[in-house]
């Protein structure tokens, strides 16, 4: 491990001197930048589109480029891009994390690679922590863009339930009067937003943007393009910590728990044999036509009955209902299939005879048990999509990340997604001094001791922030601090906008901000406050106006700058942190707030050992060093062995903590393989893949596999009825395709006489309801299948994924397990697409149906419900089975 930091030390000296000449070539071409007018300096935007159409690369044009968004960044906003920031450009245009301080300000240094990489128009996304940033940054960064000729915009969640996916487009044609903080943002649809050329949103918008992507039934439904470039801001937080939960988008199925209370009531009074049957071998329970008039009468009492007939389509969910009740009461057995333990039924493995907590069983039958068992039911949900961020992320063409955090992460960026770190010295030296912890025998004392400190430095008037590791915590040392009466600010990371403004004054004279770790993320602290801004000519239209306001800038102006003198007299800001945490990187987040661009500050860790992380893992080893040092309880000790000891257990929890989220990719690599392959398809079926050949492959293979299970060495034996049977469920035979005609053929000749039969069906079903419809019902039924079936497979993942654990148990490696299974069932997902496709195809088929409030007639699509099997009641109505009615 060291060995491997040393070698990192070296390569990162390396890569720092490559960059050198590159920023003297930027520096070198910037007099003749200076010189163009703004209109040229906006050309240069065509030139280097065209240059880059004639072959040239992105390498080739990035010192004129940088060069060019450099001179807009300093005409616009006043900030000409340091070296340092032109340095950190590079490396986040070639694909790698630059590690960036705090208020080295990666906000500018991104515009140099997005502006760069959107050359090639292909997009390019900035992927920020929260919703507040995506909107802050895009229109902070957007006037440099908008200079250049490139648009930007910004994706974020709703803000309010009316909001369906906002996005806005930075445009300073634009004006909404109302909004006084982004004026300039003009609200587009999300698909406008991704074909700007850059794009700001936050990971879990762009996250789930991709998965319902992937939901689409038609291309024009997509809202990203392929994904590009991506330069992640906050890197390690989006890679690292919110690695460690997937997205998932997920409905809950639609049902009612009254509805299987009902059923559950009725059903036990039906009579075995009477009203249903029993087949063991199948597990399989049938209502007979006793069975049937009885539920129908019940329930038409009850009033859930919508037509006459059960078996009426309109009736179709009920059915559902009685079909899991049925076999809830007659074939689950309580303490043999399931037992009921906390008000929970729990499955029972039939195999091994243990308890699978926590799995269920699908499609409502659970709920039925629930219902029967009289537990409380609990509501499905289902899984539709899911992702890691680490397999979103690695989807990206180039990737690239900042953060002032990577470093000590340097092994995980690199095995996970072969992302080099490499750390830029800062702009100026940083001078901050960070004190050694303070380490207490109990919490109490330990957050006396803290609120002690808080009361000193807010007495002399030096800014303090507090940082927690959570809202618990926080709101704890407020209590202390309203006891000492000392005025305070407390912030959670809820409301991103509110806490970003009170974090912007954080360097106030005075000022004491208590933050559990992720509030006010991004927001820079600057000391004596947030600057005033001066007003713009521009803005003004009477020039007394101005003059007046310009006034009264100055004055504020001058106020802020005693106020920022003043706390650099009192030595900057202090940083106060309350407990070291599970990873030395969120310390170091709370210390880099302060002593940034070369201002003083200070910060002092206060540890107790009682802390998790001492506790924990290092917990014996610090406290033997204590006693040994003669640690006397009521006063502190601070000793660089004592921190070392406790770095050392940060050290290893990273560690578990690294193998936790690798643990996670390697699950879920083997979910994402399957996933690249259904996306895939899905894809080509939406861009008009052709499906007609592909679909009567499948047929054929399904003629030839059962003609061949059909059909016996012993010939005489051959079971042609069942035969004719089963293919009746794919499509109606005619009469010269029977039994006694088959029995009189090689099965070769049989199957090519089927075979030239369907594919001749095929045909006249496509004349009769024309080429186009047709393609459409291949569409439908194709996307259809996939996405239902997906879906399935997706939750039989997860089962997969829970029982995996068990393996461990018979000394097999749980991931090869799940590798091997995971195979198999996505092999048994393709059989049954395949399967359901064959079925299905030669049963939809389109009708008008005239819409009630429409005088137009519509033309809908209605591919079949669910497939009917032999066994199942026919969806005539006729209350018989389906194989001794129209299925005949
Ligand atoms: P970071 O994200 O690295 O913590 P920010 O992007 O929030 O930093 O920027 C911090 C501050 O530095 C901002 O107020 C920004 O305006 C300022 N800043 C960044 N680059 C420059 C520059 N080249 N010249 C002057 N000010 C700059
Ligand atoms: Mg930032």
């Amino acid at each position: 491990m060291l060995k491997w930091l040393g070698s990192l030390v070296d390569s990162n000296e390396k890569e720092l001197k490559r960059l050198e000449p590159i920023v003297a070539q930027i520096n070198s071409l910037e007099p003749e930048f200076q010189k163009l007018s703004d209109a040229e300096l906006r050309g240069k935007t065509d030139k280097f589109k065209t240059r880059l159409k004639n072959d040239e690369t992105l390498d080739d044009i990035l010192p004129e480029a940088f060069a060019a968004a450099r001179e807009a960044a300093r005409r616009i906003m006043g900030e000409r891009h340091f070296d340092v920031q032109l340095m950190g450009g590079i490396v986040l245009h070639q694909g790698k994390i630059a590690e960036m301080k705090t208020g080295e300000g990666k906000t500018l240094v991104a515009t140099l690679p997005l502006y760069l990489n959107a050359l090639t128009g292909d997009g390019c996304h900035l992927v920020t922590v929260n919703d507040y940033l995506a909107r802050r940054d895009a229109y902070w960064m957007g006037p440099i863009y908008h200079a250049l000729g490139l648009t930007v915009a910004s994706i974020y969640p709703p803000q309010n339930p009316d909001e369906h996916l906002p996005a806005r487009l930075y445009d300073p044609d634009y004006t909404d009067e109302k909004d006084t903080r982004w004026p300039h943002f003009r609200p587009v649809s999300r698909q406008q937003a991704y074909r700007a050329d850059i794009t700001y949103g936050t990971n879990n918008e762009f996250g789930f943007d991709y998965l319902r992507d992937n939901m689409a039934i038609d291309l024009s439904q997509y809202v990203q393009r392929p994904l590009n470039y991506a330069i992640v801001d906050e890197v390690d937080n989006i890679l690292i910590d919110e690695a460690r939960t997937p997205l998932i988008i997920s409905g809950s199925a639609e049902e009612a728990t009254e509805k299987y209370n009902i059923f559950a009531r009725l059903v036990p009074q039906l009579k075995k044999d009477e009203d249903y049957t029993i087949e063991e071998k199948e597990r399989q329970t049938y209502l007979t036509e006793s069975g049937m008039t009885k539920m129908e009468k019940w329930l038409r009492r009850d009033g859930l009955l919508r037509a006459p007939s059960l078996y009426d389509p309109a009736n179709y969910s009920l059915t559902q209902y009685l079909e899991n009740a049925l076999k809830a009461k007659v074939l689950f057995q309580k303490d043999r299939d399931y037992i009921v333990k906390d008000g929970q039924v729990v499955i029972v493995d039939e195999f091994t005879g243990r308890l699978m907590f926590g799995r269920r069983y699908s499609e409502g039958l659970h709920q039925a048990i629930e219902a029967k068992e009289r537990v409380k039911i609990q509501r499905e949900s289902v899984t539709l999509a899911t992702i890691t961020f680490q397999n979103y992320f690695r989807l990206y063409k180039k990737l690239a990340g900042m953060t002032g955090t990577a470093a000590t992460e340097a092994e995980e960026f690199h095995k996970i997604y072969k992302l080099e770190v490499v750390v830029i010295p800062t702009n100026k030296d940083m001078i901050r001094i960070n004190n050694p912890d303070q380490i207490y025998k109990d919490e109490d004392s330990k957050f006396k001791a803290v609120a002690r400190e808080i009361e000193t430095f807010h007495q002399q008037g030096t800014p303090v922030l507090i940082g927690t590791v959570s809202i618990e915590k926080s709101e704890r040392l407020s209590d202390l601090l309203k006891r000492r009466g000392i005025p305070h600010q407390v912030l959670n990371a809820k409301n991103h906008e509110k806490e970003a403004a009170i974090i912007a004054q954080a360097g106030r004279v005075g000022a004491v901000t208590v933050a559990t770790n992720m509030a006010g993320r991004g927001v820079d602290i600057i000391l004596g406050g947030k600057k005033p801004e001066e007003p713009k000519r521009e803005d003004f239209q009477d020039e007394q106006e101005w003059q007046k306001d310009h006034q009264k800038w100055q004055k504020e102006y001058q106020k802020w700058q005693e106020e920022h003198d003043r706390v650099i007299e009192l030595g900057g800001l202090h940083i106060v942190g309350t407990e070291r945490h599970e990873a030395r990187r969120i310390d170091n987040q709370l210390r880099g707030r302060s002593g940034r661009q070369g201002d003083p500050g200070s910060s002092r860790f206060y540890v107790s050992l009682e802390d998790d992380v001492v506790h924990r893992f290092g917990g014996d080893r610090v406290k033997g060093f204590m006693d040994w040092a003669g640690f006397d309880e009521n006063t502190p000790i601070e000793h660089s062995m004592v921190s070392k000891a406790i770095e050392n257990s940060q050290v290893k929890v990273e560690g578990y903590h690294f193998d936790i989220r690798k643990h996670l990719v390697d699950y879920d690599d083997v979910v994402n393989k399957h996933r690249e392959v259904i996306y895939a398809e899905r894809r080509k079926i939406l861009e008009g893949a052709d499906l007609k050949a592909n679909i009567l492959s499948m047929v054929r293979d399904e003629i030839e596999k059962l003609v061949a299970a059909s059909c016996s060495h012993d010939f005489m034996e051959s079971d042609f009825t069942g035969l004719i049977e089963e293919l009746t469920t794919i499509f109606p035979l005619p009469p010269p395709i029977n039994p006694a005609a088959l029995s009189k053929m090689r099965p070769n000749e049989i199957t090519e006489k089927l075979i030239e039969y369907a594919e001749q069906l095929y045909e006249q079903r496509e004349a009769e309801i024309g080429a186009e419809n047709t393609r459409l019902l291949e569409r439908l039924v194709m996307l259809r299948a996939i996405d239902t079936l997906w879906k399935d497979h997706l939750t039989e993942m997860d089962h997969l994924r829970q029982q995996a654990g068990l393996y461990a148990m018979k000394q097999v490696d749980p991931i090869v397990a799940y590798k091997k299974e995971g195979h198999a069932l996505f092999q048994s997902l393709t059989a049954s697409i395949e399967h359901d496709v064959v079925y299905t195809i030669y049963k939809v088929s389109l009708t008008r149906k005239e819409a009630p409030a429409q005088r137009q007639p519509q033309k809908v699509a209605v591919p079949a419900g669910r497939k009917v099997g032999r066994n199942d009641p026919c969806p005539c109505g006729s209350g018989k089975k389906y194989k001794h009615c129209c299925g005949r």
